[in-house]
């Protein structure tokens, strides 16, 4: 009897499923091991913070770190980008794990040690400059989960890619037609991924939890813009204007439509917002023109499309009407972030196991975007919000992102390591 229960052990220690053991046992292990050398990594960076494309002294340290750890590395990857490739030992699909190094530039507030003091000129107003927005966490937690995967590397089926990606949030340079996620894939970035993670912490969802969604998570951004093209004059003799003050504002009445009347809310929702509205000089004097500016949010792209129509006919006809002309401009910005249902469905088990049942949470359709959806849109991918309040904080008080008072509670972020790590071990066990 003894001899056989030896024996089926013995099996079991040779199994795959038991080397899938040791190595998560290993993992959670390391990912203690690193905490503190994850939050001294984002206290330097929160004290350098680099707007987006400016990310020299983050790429470097990053770029050093990996190459230390005996990988492969690419840098001046769109622009300021730094790859890192993990071969395991033995053959399997390549994971791309994604962090965004960018800084915003607001001046912070918020009264810690490694403060940010650095400021800049941005569209010609001084400001300072600080990591609002978390992305010094990220980048903090991807390299300490490159030296944790690179301690099991002979144990890895595949390749990990590690991702540093510049000027998630953008440029400071409006016109500019390409940057951050979006660079990296037309430079090719994805071309050798099977499946791609990726995840954002938040400063309004307690230490401990993760919140996911099935399908698309976050919206596509256009930005808007139209001309209202009329006939200046008199004040006084309007008659003989055609006037794109009022045509504007039927304009803005008649967008209102396009949500509430065209779209089925019942599916999914949207949003057109018109942010400024700009004419005239002088109450006695009727512009010749108007311009308006605003955002449009969408889920899926028959349902941007068929917005982009509305916007488009709404004004145009609305224009006509008064005799006077509407051009629609609409710049598609970023994607919507879609969290492929097949991959996201099967890591579930593995956000559960790492966070507890409790704590993992499918949040609501958020109306911010992500340039992580550039990536999804090559490849599946699913992309996860983590914990970064203080656990006893109120989620309505604490400070949003983007603002000077945005602040991370530190021992959320090995949980990070241990998500973006349980995720790569196991879709590359996987398949
Ligand atoms: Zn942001
Ligand atoms: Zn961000």
């Amino acid at each position: 009897m003894r001899s056989k229960w030896n024996f089926i052990w013995m099996l079991f220690l040779a199994s795959p499923l038991c080397a899938q053991t040791h190595l998560k046992e290993k993992m959670d292990e390391k990912a203690l091991e690193i905490e503190p050398k994850v939050i001294e990594w984002r206290r330097d960076f929160h004290e350098h913070p680099e707007l987006g494309n400016e990310e020299v002294r983050t790429a470097g340290i990053v770029a050093a770190h990996l190459k230390a750890l005996g990988m492969e590395v690419e840098e001046e990857v769109a622009v300021t980008g730094v790859i890192g490739y993990l071969k395991g030992g033995k053959p399997g699909p390549t994971v791309a794990l994604r962090a965004d190094m960018d800084a915003l530039p607001v001046t912070e507030r918020v009264d810690v040690p490694f403060k940010s003091q650095v400021r800049t000129v941005y569209n010609g107003q001084e400001t300072g400059v600080m990591h609002a927005c978390g992305h010094d966490s990220h980048v903090a937690i991807l390299m300490g989960l490159a030296e944790v995967l690179a301690s099991m590397k002979e144990d890895l089926s595949g390749t990990v890619k590690f991702i540093f990606q510049p000027a998630e949030e953008g440029l400071e340079d409006t016109q500019a037609e390409t940057w951050g996620a979006k660079q990296m894939v037309e430079e090719g970035v994805m071309k050798d991924v099977d499946a791609i993670f990726g995840l954002h912490i938040n400063s309004q969802t307690p230490v401990g939890t993760i919140k996911y969604r099935s399908g698309p998570a976050m919206a596509a951004v256009d930005n808007l813009r139209i001309m209202v093209k009329g006939q200046q004059a008199h004040g006084a003799y309007p008659w003989s204007s055609v006037d794109p003050v009022v045509t504007a504002s039927q304009i803005v009445m008649g967008l209102q439509t396009i949500v509430s009347r065209n779209v089925n809310i019942t599916e999914i929702p949207a949003i057109v917002t018109v942010g400024s509205i700009h004419g005239g000089v002088r109450h006695n004097i009727i512009p010749e023109e108007v311009e308006m500016v605003g955002t449009i949010r969408t889920y899926s792209e028959s349902q941007q499309e068929l917005i982009h129509n509305r916007i488009n006919e709404v004004a145009s006809k609305i224009a006509e009407s008064a005799g006077a002309k509407a051009e629609v401009g609409i710049k598609k910005m970023y994607p919507v972030t879609y969290n492929d249902p097949g991959l996201t469905e099967k890591m579930i088990a593995t956000l559960e196991k790492v966070a507890g049942q409790e704590n993992l949470v499918q949040h609501d359709l958020a109306t911010g975007a992500e340039d992580f959806s550039f990536f999804q849109k090559e490849k599946p991918g699913l992309f996860i919000f983590l914990g970064g309040m203080p656990k006893d904080g109120d989620p309505k008080k604490a400070p949003s992102h983007h603002t000077p008072d945005f602040y991370l509670d530190e021992s959320g972020f090995i949980l990070g390591v241990r998500a973006l790590g349980h995720l790569t071990l196991d879709y590359l066990g996987s398949k």
